[in-house]
């Protein structure tokens, strides 16, 4: 199954060699804690390369990840995480306190700050879900978002908006959740990935030919779209989902706000 394991889980089928073994968040969103190797050092700019890394380094609308690096006895906060803007193989992850570097070849350690990322992997599956019950609907495609640990905003192409609407969004949402929708990581070749509708739908067929395969988030009968981020495995994982807000952004364009809770009564 292609599911993403729980720490050290089974990769992906298909998932490229390079990408499984260097962008561990990319194959195992659930691992928290990794040993790696440092492989460039940059004291001026107080941040350092990694051989692989399972801090997500932003992009699709999702934060990057911050946590910590242990070498040595000590442990220093990663502030920020980056790909690098010329040579995005290369993934940045800058140090609290510059003097504060390890050396080139260190071991190190890596450790999320899990609380923030597993909130965001509930946070960007549950604006999949919304994705999903606007297209099945009201059979409209989202157009921008961004999201932060705990909530997001998604727009969407209609000609009104209202918090009633709202209201009836969240419903739909809450009861995805119910359903306990297996959510599937994938590697899609490209000719496979043009030729499916629902990935169409989303646009997947506008990403550069060059990227091939296609990594794709299947929430399993409600949602597929190409993906670089984290998700939870179940829709149920997301916990509780609430509309905060509905906004007309201008005409045919209106945004629909959501915050996501612990599940609860
Ligand atoms: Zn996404």
């Amino acid at each position: 199954m292609a599911v993403p394991g729980r720490g050290g889980g089974s990769v992906p089928p298909g998932a490229p060699r390079e990408t499984a073994q260097r962008e561990l968040f990319s194959v195992d969103a659930y691992l928290r804690e990794f040993d790696s190797t440092v492989t460039r050092v940059d004291r001026e700019g107080g941040r350092v390369a990694l051989r692989r890394t399972a801090f997500y380094p932003g992009g699709g609308g999702q934060p990057a990840d911050v946590g910590a690096l242990r070498w040595a006895d000590q442990t220093v906060p990663v502030t920020r995480v980056a790909r690098d803007r010329d040579d995005p193989a290369t993934i940045w992850h800058w140090l609290e306190g510059p003097e504060r570097l390890p050396d080139e070849n260190a071991g190190v350690q890596g450790l999320l700050d899990w609380g923030r990322r597993h909130l965001t992997m509930r946070t960007h599956t549950a604006l999949h879900i919304l994705c999903g019950v606007m297209w099945a609907d009201h059979g409209v495609a989202v157009t921008g978002g961004n999201m932060d640990p705990g909530k997001g905003r998604l727009d969407f192409p209609l000609p009104s908006m209202s918090s009633e609407f709202g209201r009836r969004v969240e419903t739909r949402i809450n009861e995805e959740i119910a359903a306990a929708r297996e959510i599937l990581v994938e590697f899609v070749g490209r000719e496979v990935a043009d030729e499916d509708h629902a990935l169409i739908r989303t646009a997947a067929n506008l990403i550069p030919r060059e990227i091939d395969p296609l990594r794709v988030i299947d929430i399993v009968g409600l949602d597929k779209q190409a993906d670089g981020g984290t998700h939870v495995l179940s829709t149920a994982e997301v916990g509780r989902v609430e509309v905060t807000g509905t906004e007309s952004k201008g005409k045919g364009n209106k945004r629909v706000r959501l915050e996501v809770h612990e599940a609860g009564p």
